[in-house]
């Protein structure tokens, strides 16, 4: 029997990482999840796959969001390998990255990649490919953290999986595109999917188990309980009081900006205030 995969996850300090991308190791080749975001960083994770010194076989995107896609150029570094993704994740990214480049180029300067790379090899939900003798199944989950997102299974025991954003490890989230509700299907529809010794690796912390699904859960009612509950007539008023009862759900400054982002958003996909122009 061939040996485990080893799964390196990058940036190589965890402490204080915004976003997380892995490689798998087999005998003979590496396969990457995700490719981060900044320019920098893609390229440490690049310098990573020289350093185990096998080729890179193909990159496996997550879900449509840039802190995952926006470092493929580094990543991939010209070589010429499949970058893999649902067709709905394909189509949101290449619909989605002028908006983007408008939103984090001030952000982050030349840390977000002047020329960026987009994936170009579809596969349908169920699918999978196998490389060096370990294999990778897509779930095709569609919106859910993202407008489009894509689960991947490693191996056929279903025991390890690289989740994307279905859960952020005791971080604040991103809800801004507005899929709450199909969000917490998903977690539904995972949660029984997957036995109690599963391992998820996920886009910011981890991993986690299975234990994660009800944090999450709980995060996402409270805060679009918190929008609904705002007092919406002052929307400064408002903004500031979602933003207080997510630090009293959970007492931490980390990513709270993708949070923060996320209450007008939502509030006007509830109603509560008018949809921006
Ligand atoms: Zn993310």
């Amino acid at each position: 029997m061939a040996s485990e995969p080893l799964i390196h996850r990058f940036p190589q300090a965890h402490e204080g990482a915004f976003v997380n991308a892995y490689l798998v190791e087999t005998g003979s080749s590496i396969v990457a999840i995700d490719s981060l975001l900044t320019v920098s960083a893609s390229r440490a994770m690049r310098e990573g796959v020289e350093s185990i010194g096998k080729p890179l076989r193909a990159v496996l995107l997550t879900h449509s969001h840039p802190d995952h896609y926006g470092g493929l150029t580094e990543l991939v570094a010209g070589d010429d390998v499949p970058i893999i993704a649902p067709q709905g994740v394909i189509d949101t990214i290449t619909r989605d990255d002028d908006l983007k480049e408008q939103i984090l180029r001030p952000m982050f300067g030349d840390e977000w990649a002047t020329d960026r790379t987009f994936p170009n090899t579809p596969i349908g939900d169920g699918e999978s490919v196998t490389f060096d003798g370990a294999r990778f199944t897509v779930i095709d989950l569609g919106p859910s953290e993202s407008p489009h997102d894509s689960p991947w299974i490693l191996g056929e025991e279903e025991r390890i999986v690289f989740l994307g954003d279905q859960i952020y490890d005791r971080k604040h989230c991103f809800l801004g595109d507005g899929f709450h509700q199909q969000w917490l299907a998903n977690i539904e529809t995972l949660r029984d999917r997957f036995a109690e010794n599963a391992v998820f690796h996920i886009g910011h912390g981890g991993p986690v188990g299975p234990g994660a699904w009800s944090w999450q859960r709980g995060y996402i009612e409270t805060f679009v309980e918190a929008v609904n509950a705002a007092d919406w007539s002052s929307p400064e008023q408002a903004q500031a009081g979602v933003v207080a009862e997510m630090k009293r759900f959970l007492p931490t400054d980390e990513l709270s900006f993708l949070m923060e982002l996320s209450v007008e958003p939502v509030a006007a996909q509830l109603g509560l205030v008018a949809a921006p122009a």
